[in-house]
């Protein structure tokens, strides 16, 4: 396969550059709380260690914004990038702190309703100005501007159309030091909106990712199909690999991605295993700072190992950590599981079923899974069957 050159802009991320024919940078984000500064700082030494380019921390309090003051303290030369949840009124506290601010369009309707989107946009690119920050535009599958949701059926071309807008907007605020991401935790999703991205704004760096691509080797081989197909087409300036880990063995996101680049670029495409994703498929979110009990990455791998037994059939189990995204992230799924602080919210495609105990969840996702099997294959199926 042909690897075509990359052709979009330079932008600079603290002493990082990327874009143009920069080398494609890696990077990752802790997942744990930002206010637990010592597990945070493990993290960020974790990442460090394994080369990350770019490391993002989650902020969306101002409680956040002190701990961050305080781990930026203890790693002056971390090219660092914050994520701004909901709460994009932070922008100007955390800009001096950080390199990079990601914002989310479909986050920014939440606070202050009776102002427009272009005012709060205005007000994030204006600390970002005032700091010398980048800025991502991170539209993401699970939480897309719900404006475009109603107005496009396609929701690629919701994302796409969300992104391109918000680059306007910057490009008229005088504001070019920004790139764009577009995640969807379907490889190829990711890749469909990322080139129809590339042909409407050829200029814009793009930052690649499978969201929620779960537990290795799964969650590696679907971010491999899309980065395989994207950068050996000159698509993506800069990856972040999303895989489901203990925090202890985050680096390996890192390690991963760089695998990934060197295989593309020596020209070695790895082929998909046969029948990969035909049958049952595990979405599994990374896990990040909102993460309110630490056995979210446990269940994760549970999930997995209990429903070995149902590989053949065509069902899709999304797995969440959080409250926040929990509850849409899980709605295209036929069973979604997201977990609260001591219970775990078990769903059928947008119906809640109910919640239930961290003990007990594994018995009843069985139970509904059986009873799915039984609806659509007319199969009884357990574990002892195999
Ligand atoms: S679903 Fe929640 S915990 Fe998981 S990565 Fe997304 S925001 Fe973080």
């Amino acid at each position: 396969m042909d690897i075509k050159p990359r052709t979009t802009r330079k932008i600079k991320i603290g002493s990082l550059t990327i874009g143009g024919d920069s080398p494609v940078a890696v990077q990752s984000m802790a997942a744990t709380r930002t206010q637990d500064i010592e597990t945070t700082a493990r993290q960020i030494e974790i990442l460090m260690r394994d080369g990350a380019d770019v490391i993002r921390i989650a902020v969306d309090s101002e409680a956040d914004v002190e701990a961050l003051a305080t781990l930026r303290k203890r790693f002056p030369d971390c090219v660092m990038s914050v994520d701004l949840q909901e709460n994009y009124r932070i922008a100007p506290l955390v800009a001096p702190l950080v390199n990079k601010i990601r914002y989310n369009p479909g986050h920014l309707y939440h606070l202050e309703k009776e102002k427009s989107t272009r005012e709060k946009v205005e007000f994030i690119v204006d600390a970002a100005k005032k700091n010398n920050c980048a800025i991502r535009i991170g539209v993401n599958c699970g939480s897309v501007d719900p404006d475009y949701k109603a107005r496009y059926s396609d929701s690629i071309e919701a994302m796409v159309r969300s992104a391109v807008d918000h680059c306007e907007m910057l490009d008229e605020m005088g504001f070019e030091n920004y790139c764009v991401s577009l995640k969807d935790s379907d490889s190829q999703k990711v890749i469909e909106a990322n080139r129809r991205f590339a042909a409407l704004r050829p200029d814009v760096p793009l930052h690649l990712g499978v969201t929620e691509a779960g537990l290795p080797p799964e969650g590696i081989i679907k971010t491999r199909i899309a980065f395989e197909q994207l950068i050996s087409q000159g698509i993506g300036d800069t990856i972040r690999v999303s895989l489901t880990l203990p925090n202890e063995e985050k680096g390996q996101e890192i390690r991963v991605g760089r695998e990934i680049l060197k295989d593309i670029q020596e020209g070695r495409f790895r082929s998909v295993p046969e029948n990969f994703l035909e049958g049952l498929n595990i979405i599994a979110c990374p896990s990040c700072s909102r993460v309110e009990n630490e056995k979210f990455v446990d269940l994760a791998q549970d999930v997995r190992r209990m429903t070995e037994y149902a590989e053949k059939y065509k069902l899709t189990i999304a797995v969440m950590g959080c409250r926040v995204n929990g509850p849409g992230e899980t709605d295209d799924a036929d069973l979604g599981l997201w977990c609260g602080p001591t219970r775990v919210n078990l769903k059928e495609g947008p119906k809640t079923l109910g919640s239930f105990g961290y003990d007990e969840i594994l018995d009843r996702l069985k139970m509904e899974i059986d009873r799915l099997i039984l609806e659509r294959y007319g199969a009884a199926q357990s574990a002892d069957d195999e």
